[in-house]
């Protein structure tokens, strides 16, 4: 069965000091995992120490990394690598959000070695997908969307594909306070896992989690997590306030 997640991504906001606060604010709000369900939080990697031991001993609980490098070691000044972080206990790391496709140029090619990098030392990848607003208008987003995960993903082996997890995120829709209508978003899932169900078959399409990206906030999660096949969610601008994220994390159905 697959897992429900809600993921935080900070970005790059906060201070120490807001950090620490933030962090006992979600360890101190009630907030229910259930066995196949996780929280993920994607901090600044100088505050992953301190998330690390903040959320220590929580089931279901698991701090991660906005990014990594595609080697493991070498002369990548100012870097970080997926073997870096398993050896401090991080073992979830974005891939390829629509930021840093954009900003930092990352091309699908760059992304399926970073995949290929994180897989390698049984880390997990969350691999993030999605349009700009104008192939949305174009109404091309399903083909968008499948060359990015047919460029990255699908040189995979259906042993490794499932232990990806996926975040498909519209960039009209992150940080900009406009949702996908949770049919948009349910149509779109749909989609991509019969893109993966014609490469890897229905059963192991059925084991990937797909999480939902794009101002996702406690009012509309429950909706939006309550389609067939959306598997949680990945969050930023909401994930900064712990009464937010804890009801995010309660609308896992
Ligand atoms: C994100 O950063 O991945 C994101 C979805 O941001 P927001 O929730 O603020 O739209």
């Amino acid at each position: 069965m697959r897992k429900q997640i809600a993921a935080a991504n900070w970005k790059m906001n906060l201070t120490l000091s807001q950090a620490e606060t933030l962090l006992n604010e979600i360890v101190a709000t009630p907030h229910h995992l259930g066995e196949n369900q996780q929280a993920v939080f994607a901090v600044p990697a100088i505050y992953i120490p301190l998330a690390l031991e903040k959320l220590a001993n929580k089931p279901h609980v698991f701090v991660a990394a906005q990014n990594a490098h595609q080697k493991q070691s070498g002369a990548y000044t100012g870097e970080l690598s997926a073997s870096m972080l398993a050896s401090i206990g991080v073992n979830h790391i974005i891939v390829g959000h629509s930021e840093r496709r954009e900003y930092f140029a990352e091309s699908d090619a760059l992304l399926a070695e970073k995949v290929d990098a994180i897989l390698s030392i049984q880390s997990t990848p969350i691999f993030c997908c999605g349009e700009p607003l104008s192939i949305r208008e174009a109404e091309t987003q399903n083909a968008f969307v499948e060359a990015q995960l047919k460029n990255s993903l699908f040189h995979l082996s259906a042993e490794a594909i499932v232990k990806v997890v996926i975040a498909y995120e519209p960039i009209w829709a992150i940080g900009t306070g406009k949702t996908a209508s949770s049919q948009q978003a349910q149509d779109i899932h749909a989609y991509i896992r019969s893109c993966f169900a014609t490469k890897y078959g229905e059963a192991v399409a059925n084991e990937i989690s797909i999480l939902y990206g794009g101002s996702v906030k406690a009012s509309n999660a429950k909706e939006i997590f309550s389609q067939p096949d959306v598997d949680g969610g990945l969050v930023g601008g909401a994930s900064l306030i712990a009464t937010e994220f804890a009801a995010i994390i309660n609308a896992l159905s």
